[in-house]
Formats: C-alpha cells, sequence, structure tokens
C-alpha cells in the first residue's frame, strides 16, 4: 500500500490508530475461523465514531481499495479474514451505550460486545434476551451483521428480532439512521418499521457488505428472576420434534431447547459433563434440554407443569436432570467458547435454520455425509423463534492433513445442498450458498444490484457475492 494513503489514514484517526507492522497485520489476517486460511491485510486503523469511519470509506473509494469491516473477530466461517489485502476497519474503539429505558431500548456503539452490554444492563435489572455463545468476545454489531442467534433464541428468535434500528456508513461514506431514531426530534429507539420498508433488515445478515455498522438500538427486557431446568427424553425423534411444536402451540416460555442426540450427549458429556456437575445418566435416544423462564414465579411452575404433561402425553419421559440445561444457561456467555478452544478443535460449520418438523431429515443427511465422506462431526442446534431451528453441524478436520481439508470442504458443499433440498435456509447472505444452489440465481441477481448501487467500487467485503469462501 502506497505511504500517502497510509498517511491520509494517520490524518483520519491519528497515529496511534493505524498499523502496518507485521505482527499486527498477522493477528488480523486471521479469525475464530479455524477451518479457514487467514489472508494478511495492508493496514489496520482504528477509528473513534462514525464520522471517521466515512472518512475511511471515502478514501478507500477514492483509491479503490478493499475494505474489511472488523469487530469482535469471532465469526466462524471466514467471514472476517480480508481476502482482498486492504484495509481493516477495527470498531471495537465505539463502545458508547446509552439506555432508554422508558422507551425499552438502548443504543451500543458497534465496538460494544455481549459482556459488556449484558453487565451494563444487569445493573438495571434489564437484558438483551439473545446471546451467542461467544458473548464476551463477538460485538453485538458484528452479530447482527451474521444475523446470529443463541441461548433466549427459543423465545426471542435471532438477533434480528431485538434490533430497532442501526446507523451504518455506507460504501460510498454516507452516514444513515433507520428505525425511529431516523427523525432527530425522536426521543430514541422506540420502532423499526418507521419510514416505510424496513431498510433496518437490509444490512441485517449482510456481512458488512453493504455498510459499516456503527450503532445499534435494541430493545430491553426485564430480566427474568424464575427458571425451570430439565431435560426430557424420548424413544423417537418424532416424540422429541413434537415436544418442541407442543410447548410452542401451547406458549410455554421456553427461552432455550435444543434437541440432543444420546450419542452427541454422550460426546457432550466428555467434554463438560463434570464442569456442569451433571451426573452418569442413561440418555435416551433422543433429549431435549429445555429452559423455562418467566418474571413471574407462578406462571413459571404453571408452564413447568405443562411441559411435563406434554413430554408424558407423548410418550416420553422426564428425565430430571437439570443440570444439563442449567449448565448450558448459567454458562450461556462462554462455555462454548472456552471448551472448544480448550480442545484444540478444528471445524467447518454450515450454519442454517430448518423446522423443529424436518430435524431428522437434517440429522440423516448429516450422518450419511460423515459416514460417506468419512469425516469426524457432530450435530447440534436449538430452536429458534416462532417455528424454525438453528442447526450447525460440525465437521473437524485435522489442520495438518490437506487431504482430511479437502474432504471437509466437499462435504460442506454436498450438505448445503442436501439441505436446502430439505427447506432450509441461510440466515446470512454466504458464498457458499449461492455457489451450491442454483435455484437461488434470480434472488443473487437482485443482491449484486443492490451491491452495485450502494458500493459502485465494490470495496467493502467484494468477495461475497464473487462466491469465493
Ligand atoms: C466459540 C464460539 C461460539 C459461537 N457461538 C455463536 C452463537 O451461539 N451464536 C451466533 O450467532 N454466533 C456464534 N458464534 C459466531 C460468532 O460469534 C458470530 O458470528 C459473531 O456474531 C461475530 O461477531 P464479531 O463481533 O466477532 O464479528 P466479526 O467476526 O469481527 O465479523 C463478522 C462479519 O461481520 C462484518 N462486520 C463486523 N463488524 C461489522 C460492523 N460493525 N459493520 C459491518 N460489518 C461488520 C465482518 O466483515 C465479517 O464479515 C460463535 C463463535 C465462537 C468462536
Amino acid at each position: 500500500m502506497k505511504a500517502q494513503i497510509v498517511n491520509d489514514l494517520v490524518g483520519i484517526v491519528g497515529d496511534e490508530f493505524v498499523s502496518t507492522q507485521p505482527a499486527v497485520l498477522l493477528a488480523y489476517s486471521h479469525s475464530a475461523s479455524v477451518g479457514y486460511e487467514g489472508a494478511m491485510p495492508d493496514v489496520v486503523v482504528r477509528p473513534a465514531n462514525a464520522e471517521e469511519v466515512a472518512e475511511i470509506l471515502r478514501l478507500a473509494n477514492r483509491h479503490k481499495i478493499p475494505v474489511t469491516p472488523r469487530s469482535g473477530g469471532t465469526s466462524l466461517q471466514g467471514e472476517v479474514i480480508p481476502r482482498h489485502g486492504g484495509i481493516v476497519i477495527d470498531l471495537l474503539r465505539l463502545k458508547e451505550m446509552t439506555l432508554y429505558e422508558e422507551l425499552r431500548s438502548v443504543r451500543v456503539g458497534a465496538g460494544v460486545t455481549f459482556g459488556q452490554l449484558d453487565k451494563f444492563l444487569l445493573g438495571h435489572d434489564l437484558w438483551v434476551p439473545v446471546y451467542p455463545e461467544s458473548s464476551l468476545a463477538c460485538t453485538v454489531a458484528g452479530n447482527v451483521v451474521v444475523n446470529g442467534a443463541g441461548p433466549g433464541s427459543t423465545k426471542y428468535g435471532s438477533i434480528a428480532e431485538m434490533v430497532l434500528g442501526l446507523e451504518v456508513v455506507l460504501p460510498t461514506g454516507e452516514i444513515i439512521q433507520t428505525g425511529s431514531e431516523a427523525n432527530p426530534n425522536a426521543p430514541g429507539p422506540y420502532l423499526r418499521y418507521s419510514f416505510g420498508p424496513d431498510i433496518t433488515g437490509l444490512f441485517i445478515g449482510s456481512l458488512g457488505m453493504f455498510g459499516v455498522v456503527t450503532a445499534v438500538s435494541l430493545k430491553t427486557f426485564k430480566r427474568m428472576k424464575y427458571f425451570d431446568y430439565n431435560t426430557y427424553g424420548f424413544d423417537e425423534y418424532e416424540q422429541a420434534e413434537r415436544f418442541i411444536i407442543e410447548t410452542k402451540h401451547n406458549e410455554i416460555n421456553v427461552i432455550f431447547a435444543s434437541i440432543y442426540e444420546g450419542q452427541i450427549l454422550e460426546f457432550f458429556m466428555d467434554m463438560l459433563g463434570e464442569e456442569y456437575g451433571i451426573p452418569e445418566t442413561d440418555w435416551s435416544p433422543y433429549t431435549v434440554s429445555a429452559i423455562l423462564g418467566h418474571v413471574r414465579e407462578d406462571i413459571l411452575q404453571s408452564d413447568a407443569r405443562l411441559a411435563r404433561e406434554i413430554c408424558e402425553r407423548l410418550g416420553g419421559s422426564v428425565l430430571n436432570v437439570p443440570e444439563l440445561p442449567r449448565g448450558e444457561w448459567d454458562r450461556r456467555l462462554w462455555t462454548f467458547a472456552r471448551a472448544s478452544y480448550a480442545h484444540g478443535w478444528h471445524w467447518r460449520t454450515l450454519y442454517h435454520h430448518h423446522t423443529p418438523s424436518s430435524w431428522h431429515r437434517v440429522i440423516e443427511k448429516i450422518w450419511e455425509g460423515l459416514d460417506e465422506f468419512g469425516i469426524l462431526g457432530h450435530t447440534a442446534g436449538f430452536a429458534t423463534g416462532h417455528s424454525s431451528f438453528n442447526f450447525y453441524p460440525h465437521l473437524y478436520f485435522d489442520p495438518a492433513d490437506p487431504e482430511e481439508k479437502e474432504k471437509v470442504k466437499k462435504m460442506h458443499s454436498w450438505l448445503a445442498r442436501e439441505v436446502f433440498e430439505r427447506g432450509a435456509v441461510p440466515f446470512k447472505i454466504a458464498p457458499f450458498w449461492f455457489k451450491d444452489v442454483p435455484e437461488m440465481d434470480e434472488y443473487l441477481r437482485f443482491v449484486k444490484r443492490l451491491k452495485e448501487e450502494l458500493d459502485p467500487n465494490n470495496i467493502l467485503n467484494p468477495h461475497i457475492l464473487r462466491g469465493e469462501e
């Protein structure tokens, strides 16, 4: 990169916040995506506010330099790797948080992590009840642009459902505000669907290719105090699927529910059983781990009773192992992060949504693929929102074995196609979904038109619509 451009960046953010040092660039060449190769940027810049981000984007446009926005660096599908070199904009300095208690909302800068937000809201007896299991490192803005989900999502849906508005710097440097805050006289964030079409939604799940999100406004809720943790065992997958659906139909306040196959639980027990204090258990072939929560104890108790009745009516049994769901909930901010990296795993995942009733069809395909491709892996997922099921099968490989890496890539492609045929959808734009599913070509053309309009020089995350991994 030309020295003059680096000097111009220094002119925007100050000397302290620009780096071309190889050790720094190396750190930004990787992310939590252990299944993807790193790539070095030419320069890293750390702006303090939206105006500085705008100036950086205008500079990048003048020189047609690719730009990768980066916040926590915890994305798992190689999203934040700067494949084209260029500028990485690190957004972690944008740390402001403003609570609007009367409006039941909060506004956070792009550098605020879920952990920081949760600590802040705890002081007000509030929360934003959707947590990715990377909450201590992952930013709210980063999660919005990948449209993540996690503990809390069974009741509240993906993070998209929490968003009331965004401040976004467009690729050409204009700063826009969406939602009710687009009116400068508004008292704060209170309505997402204002001024016509859902422009906020354009940026959710966009992987940052339509603009850099500099602030996110979210709904807040009263923190629940009463919880019921239980595991429900079933012999047949239909019973477990039906259980999830029936709890929804009956408006039971399940805040997080996962279906586990018995064989997966054995693996889970090796990894976390001791830490969660889970006793030796004869797991059923299909187990639902469920956390019910409420602000009122009487409603919680009645919900818990009803959940047990439904389980038994369906022919299942209440396993009375609260330690599993309790561990999942109490340690929701960090367990998975610690456990997976501590074990040194390398994996690829294929995030997608399908429905609880097609859970078994997807499971069958995953196991078929693991057998056929000769890969170690497992399934994992949880009910998310109104009627969908968030799924993230893990495909493991040895990073020192190029053949195994290649096999994992192939299975990943194959699986994207197979789950698409079973009605699954991704919850964010993702190159491989388009590459492997030609049925989406027309849709992709439309997205490309939007991209051309918003980002005429294709500077912001240019790889995404090229189908590059
Ligand atoms: C152990 C572990 C557990 C995880 N569990 C979950 C989980 O339960 N649920 C879940 O949803 N995810 C989970 N993830 C994935 C990851 O945490 C999410 O993808 C997260 O939302 C990424 O946020 P981030 O701040 O780290 O973004 P980054 O990784 O920095 O960036 C992600 C993408 O967004 C773009 N981007 C980042 N910030 C901005 C911005 N401000 N404006 C525009 N574009 C931007 C980047 O260019 C990139 O394309 C997990 C990850 C790990 C490592």
